[in-house]
């Protein structure tokens, strides 16, 4: 027996209904369910968002698009990085939306699209300051009237991305506002060359909290509907909890050494639970005796090294611990993934990502 996931399906529910509460009914919710939905698994979590209200689904990579689309899933996919020319075949095959912020990008995308007798739906995405993909917002309007130049193709949306939302400091709200300035310029130039710009989107979980003014006609929530969230006014529940099983006890005598080390001998008798989750299960290395996991509701701190599969708690003398107790590594009502990430100076962003190759267990 080794780690798994427990998936908090009603968590998730919850975050979604403050997402809606935020922005009102009118607006779409495009659900990022990029590396495997945090770490979540991308198919029941995508399946499980459009039940409850989500309208498009946003991933970083083609294969993950590609995945989804072989997963039954239908509704329009964005892929958020600028694919390669020679995944263009595979995005109109698979019917889902680049962004695209150059002219021979999009010539190519036409091309691709005629060769298999298709229309293929394009979002242009706008660098209003983050300066990792996007045309500049003066270049929006041209780029526009090319997309619509070409009967293969089809302009579905204007989009950016706010590079520091998450955060209310005075320099970085000044910065999001501008890029939000350059956005509804560029915008307004689009329709200004009689255009229609399609659906227009810009926030992320950050932006969702924190800047009202960045909705538009979508948001594009991630970390918030996994549980985390940047403002004390709008707290996310996690989604996710890491469990595993005590798999074995042993029982360490006073002055004793355990794992060979001079420096864990214990000054009274201690027994040493083994746990069967590790580093490739995405526990960070780090962590021995930083933190402690959660038996029979209790707190115990991690001892030794931590091993690829295992990892060891010191249980103490008589913690009534048994063989095959449950472990929580992290979870709602224990401690969550922000917790453990503080301890190796990490966002739970990357830990829950980091949570692979693992069974996942539904609830709710
Ligand atoms: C990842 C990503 C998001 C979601 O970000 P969160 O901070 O997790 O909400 C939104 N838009 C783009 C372009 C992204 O890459």
């Amino acid at each position: 027996m080794g780690a798994k996931a427990v998936i908090y399906l009603d968590n998730f529910r919850s975050n979604m209904e403050i997402v809606r509460g935020r922005i009102g009914a009118e607006r779409k919710i495009c659900v990022c369910v990029k590396a495997n939905a945090y770490g979540h698994g991308a198919i029941p979590i995508s399946r499980f968002a459009l039940d409850i209200g989500a309208e498009y689904l946003a991933v970083a990579t083609v294969s993950e698009g590609v995945e989804l689309r072989e997963g039954g899933i239908n509704v329009p996919i964005l892929v958020l990085s600028q694919p390669l020319p020679n995944e263009l075949d595979t995005i109109v095959s698979h019917n889902l939306i680049p962004l695209v912020s150059d002219c021979e990008f999009i010539a190519l995308s036409a091309n691709a699209a005629e060769r298999r007798g298709k229309r293929l739906c394009l979002h242009l995405k706008i660098d209003t300051g983050m300066r990792r993909l996007g045309c500049l917002p003066d270049e929006a309007a041209d780029l526009a009237s090319k997309i619509v130049s070409y009967r293969s193709l089809t302009l579905g949306g204007i989009a950016t991305h706010l590079s520091v939302a998450e955060s209310l400091d005075n320099e970085e709200a000044a910065f999001t506002n501008n890029q939000l300035r350059l956005f509804n310029e560029a915008v307004a130039s689009v329709k200004q060359a009689g255009i229609d710009p399609g659906i227009v989107h810009a926030a992320n979980s950050g932006a969702i909290v924190f800047h009202e003014n960045s909705f538009f006609d979508m948001v594009r929530p991630g970390i918030f509907l996994y549980g985390y969230s940047a403002s004390q006014d709008f707290p996310a529940k996690p989604v996710m909890e890491l469990r595993s099983a005590v798999t074995h006890l042993e029982i360490i005598k006073k002055g004793e050494a355990f794992f060979g080390s001079k420096n864990i001998s214990y000054t009274d008798d201690t027994i040493i639970g083994t746990v069967s989750a590790g580093y490739a299960d995405g526990i960070p290395f780090g962590l021995s005796g930083r933190y402690s996991v959660f038996i029979r509701g209790k707190p115990y701190p991690i001892v030794g090294s931590i091993n690829p599969d295992s990892f060891f708690v010191n249980l103490g003398k008589d913690s009534g611990v048994e063989i095959s107790d449950d472990v929580i590594i992290f979870g709602p009502g224990f401690s969550t993934a922000e917790d453990l990430g503080q301890k190796v100076k990490t966002i739970p962003d990357e830990i829950i990502c980091g949570i692979k190759n693992i069974p996942r267990e539904y609830i709710g």
